[in-house]
């Protein structure tokens, strides 16, 4: 996903770029790319800086967090980033003014744009801390372990004493 800013032109460029899923690396157990990544966007020059804008969609297969079963989870995320020249050794990055707080900013080398980083990371960003296959995910049976979204085990597990109603038992018995 590089472009050249040379080809950008003086009334901006717009790009359409499906890049494959290989590409960024995305692949442990828990979270895999799914699907090529499809990325459509306009780039613009502003003086020395590059304005690009656009949308990224694809999928990650992920594990649910309360399951442990796999689903494909969408994501589609807005890009909106200012590339600005890297600065030269021996700069300081106090010298680099900053047009736009509103917008991320990246730096550009020799002349060229890469978008694969800024990509990937966004991607892994759209990922909640808690996964779940669906909003009510009922997880796996604490004492078996089937899935009770598959099956109902049988287990009674309302005997099994909950931690925090623990805490709260041994409070009452102190204040008798
Ligand atoms: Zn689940
Ligand atoms: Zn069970």
């Amino acid at each position: 996903m590089i472009f050249e800013i040379d080809k950008i032109g003086e009334e901006g460029r717009d790009f359409e770029v499906l890049e494959s899923r290989q590409h960024f690396h995305i692949d442990v157990p828990d979270c895999v790319l799914a699907e090529d990544v499809k990325i459509r966007g306009r780039l613009e020059k502003i003086g020395a800086e590059i304005l690009c804008q656009g949308l990224l969609a694809t999928s990650l297969s992920v594990t649910c967090t309360r399951c442990l079963s796999g689903f494909g989870f969408p994501v589609r995320n807005k890009i909106e980033v200012h590339f600005i020249a890297k600065p030269e050794d021996g700069k300081t990055g106090d010298e680099i003014e900053l047009t736009d707080r509103d917008f991320e900013q990246e730096f550009y080398e020799e002349g060229r744009i890469d978008l694969s980083c800024l990509v990937r990371d966004l991607i892994l960003l759209s990922l909640p801390q808690v996964r779940l296959c669906r909003e009510d995910c009922s997880g796996l049976c604490s004492q078996c372990g089937t899935n009770l979204n598959e099956n109902n085990c049988g287990c009674s597990n309302e005997e099994l004493c909950d931690p925090r109603l623990a805490v709260l038992q041994k409070l009452k018995d102190k204040s008798k």
